[in-house]
């Protein structure tokens, strides 16, 4: 249980998720089929983050679900995790697309959409106040951790983060599929040590925390990543 001196200030997550279905900050609004705000354990000590949404998350309102999405949960699965013990949101809420061709057709979200966004996406981190946030592809470490992270080198590593104690990066199950063979998997081993990396630091921040406050010592500071 999140000891309560630790949300006194948070927001509500379900104010926030109100007020994200609503938004009309960005373009993306116009053609969106629903906000895709996230789901899991509101109080997991493990987020993960990923872009955006794309064609079957804007269909079911919900992050991660077309074939990316059951390589994650696969992925989970292996960790002995589901999305009930985590929580999996994106950095941008609507799906973006580039509609020149008449078809939609999946695009990045654009710095400004992204920053628009990041008017739901820290209250929402506020809310859940995980001890790791894993940012699941480029994108969104570089959105959350730094401008010019590289994901195949730092992958995996502990990097300070302002919306948790530690945040790590991961391979995005989309790029497994694409890279996936008859001779490799693509990364999808790497995506479950990352996990399972993640996890275990979470967990383990979590309980230091908890026992910290069941002891009187109060609610420890910030520790460096890197002693994790
Ligand atoms: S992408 Fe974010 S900022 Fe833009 S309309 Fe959707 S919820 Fe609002």
């Amino acid at each position: 249980m999140t000891p309560v001196s630790l949300v006194a200030s948070r927001p509500d997550l379900e104010t926030v998720r109100t007020g994200a279905l609503g938004c009309t900050a960005c373009g993306l609004a116009e053609r969106r089929s629903n906000v895709v705000f996230g789901e899991g354990a509101p109080d997991s000590p493990l987020v993960l983050v990923g872009e955006g949404p794309g064609e079957e998350e804007d269909k079911t309102g919900r992050p991660f679900v077309g074939r990316a999405g059951k390589l994650l949960d696969r992925a989970l699965a292996e960790c002995g995790l589901d999305r009930t013990k985590v929580y999996i949101c994106n950095t941008v809420k609507c799906r973006a697309c580039d509609w020149s061709t008449g078809r939609p057709v999946n695009r990045p979200p654009t710095d400004s959409e992204t920053l628009a966004c990041r008017q739901w996406l820290v209250p929402q981190l506020a809310a859940i106040g995980p001890e790791v946030v894993l940012c699941v592809g480029a994108p969104s470490a570089k959105n959350l951790i730094k401008r010019d992270f590289k994901i195949t080198v730092e992958r995996g590593r502990y990097f300070p983060c302002e919306f948790a104690r530690t945040a790590i990066a991961t391979l995005h199950p989309a790029y497994i599929l694409r890279n996936a063979g008859a001779s490799s998997d693509g990364g999808f081993s790497l995506l479950v040590a990352d996990i399972a990396k993640a996890w275990e630091a979470a967990t383990r921040l979590r309980e230091g925390r908890t026992s910290s406050v069941e002891s009187g010592e109060g609610s420890p500071g910030l520790q460096p990543a890197l002693e994790l």
